[in-house]
């Protein structure tokens, strides 16, 4: 078991490394741009709630990105936004290699620039119907925690084999770091694909804006059978451990395979 996963995937690129060296200062290189990412491949579509912020089509994104790599930009994180017609419970089009508006925009933009860092997030929000970070379950209703392990883990392998350097879980399901390791090793990706964990997450309205800009709000309920009571930080301590303990179990030390640290961020 040990060293199973190892901490290479922390610093195979060169802007990780700049993280990996200092995470006091603010330059180019630790400041991430997050783009949402259309179904429509023409869109270049303004978000009422996020005055400035669009949702870029496939044939859009490299115009966009051209001026802002030029000035210094070094990261990206993609969020996928797609269509109605296509989510379904399982978050189906997450990685469908026709439909998903994720996979060809990692490929292009790899492709245009290089030496852009790309993360991607991994979530079924956006994907499903029901509009959840997991799989629901039952006439309960309830989160099959498992099974979303499952599929986080098969949209994160399958993200990271289309090129992109980092995946982002930022669901909040027991287990799904562990899982998604476990994918990467499988697919001889260990080494090449780091994971940003989103650890601790508050239940909030406070991403309201991001729902509406990802179309990922729930079609029922609210996410606090999975997410953090605002200011609860003995539970997020404990959501921490908990993911460290997950490497821990398999040979690696505190933070040695993971680029993020730790997240705090409302969901
Ligand atoms: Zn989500």
């Amino acid at each position: 078991m040990a060293h199973q996963f190892g901490i290479h995937s922390g610093y195979f690129h060169p802007v990780l490394r700049k993280w990996q060296q200092s995470d006091t200062g603010i330059t180019p290189a630790n400041l991430m741009y997050p783009i949402f990412i259309s179904h429509n491949p023409d869109a270049e579509e303004e978000i009422s709630s996020m005055p400035g912020v669009k949702r870029w089509g496939i044939n859009r994104i490299g115009d966009h990105l051209k001026p802002l790599v030029a000035s210094g930009l070094q990261s990206i994180l993609i969020f996928g936004v797609a269509d109605d017609s296509t989510k379904d419970e399982v978050g189906s089009v997450a990685d469908n290699p026709e439909k998903s508006p994720v996979i060809p925009a990692i490929k292009l933009i790899k492709h245009t620039f290089p030496d852009l860092l790309i993360a991607c997030d991994i979530c079924l929000c956006t994907w499903t119907t029901h509009g959840h970070c997991g799989i629901i379950t039952g006439e309960s209703q309830g989160i099959d925690v498992e099974a979303s392990a499952e599929r986080l883990a098969e949209i994160a392998v399958n993200f990271a084999k289309a090129g992109c350097h980092v995946v982002a879980p930022s669901d909040m399901m027991d287990g799904r770091i562990l899982a998604i390791k476990k994918g990467l090793k499988a697919a001889n990706l260990l080494t090449k694909v780091s994971v940003l964990s989103y650890s601790a997450k508050f239940s909030s309205c406070l991403y309201g804006p991001f729902r509406d800009a990802a179309k990922s709000a729930p079609s029922f309920g609210d996410r606090r059978a999975y997410q953090l009571p605002v200011g609860s930080a003995g539970l997020a301590e404990k959501a921490v451990v908990s993911v460290v303990t997950s490497w821990k179990m398999c040979g690696n030390r505190f933070r040695e395979d993971c680029i993020a640290q730790t997240r705090t961020q409302n969901i």
